[in-house]
């Protein structure tokens, strides 16, 4: 059995059109190195209690839905969180899952650059929260650099076809505009994103 082992915070089975294509069985993981103002999972991050559990253990737990997945086109949703924290967990877990199931990471993108190499091959579709491309507004509303989601999006770009990745872009109440959200798309049309989705964070305390 393997060693490599993943904070599982909750499992969400199910899902339609939210998190990838087909139904999905979205996986949420503990950590995440931002501090986003608005984050809609704060308090899970905070106080929720993760269980470890090894591949094969979340499989098991998974399994019991793959018809679905198989018929649909969908499969497994990994979030948090920052799920690209486990990379060598989803490259496990790629290997023992069916091949028809469909692997979807939901990622700010703000890891070291091995873990997104690690798991490019292992995952179909990629959904990047990038906040903003402008850096200070990044900066104001992460607390950390944004350059590093930039240059691991380029990273991305030159490994794999742009289809599998979905950018989203947040209108961010009292951080962004709506001008500053169509110059964010702008700028990742130019870097050769083909999928886009534009829309607004809810304020949360
Ligand atoms: S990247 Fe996502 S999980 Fe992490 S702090 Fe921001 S909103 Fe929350």
């Amino acid at each position: 059995m393997s060693t490599v082992t993943f904070p599982l915070l909750a499992l969400n089975r199910h899902r339609m059109a939210t998190d990838g294509e087909g139904v999905t069985t979205l996986v949420a993981g503990a950590g995440c190195p931002l501090h986003c103002k608005w984050c809609i999972n704060k308090r899970l991050l905070q106080e929720g209690n993760p269980q470890i559990v090894t591949a094969e253990e979340l499989f098991e737990r998974v399994k019991v839905d793959s018809l679905y997945f198989l018929a649909s086109g969908g499969g497994i949703t990994f979030g948090g969180g920052e799920p690209l924290l486990h990379a060598d967990f989803i490259r496990e877990f790629r290997e023992i899952c069916p091949a028809g199931w469909k692997i979807t990471v939901e990622t700010s993108l703000f890891v070291p650059k091995n873990y997104l190499a690690a798991v490019t091959d292992a995952v179909d579709l990629f959904i990047v929260d990038c906040k903003d491309m402008n850096q200070d507004t990044y900066s104001a509303y992460t607390g950390e650099d944004g350059s590093v989601m930039k240059e691991n999006l380029e990273f991305l770009l030159q490994r794999t076809d742009p289809d599998r990745i979905i950018v989203r872009v947040p209108l961010i109440p009292e951080y962004n505009t709506a001008q500053a959200q169509e110059s964010s798309a702008g700028e990742l049309r130019e870097m050769g994103i083909k999928r886009l989705d534009l829309f607004e964070y809810v304020k949360r305390d």
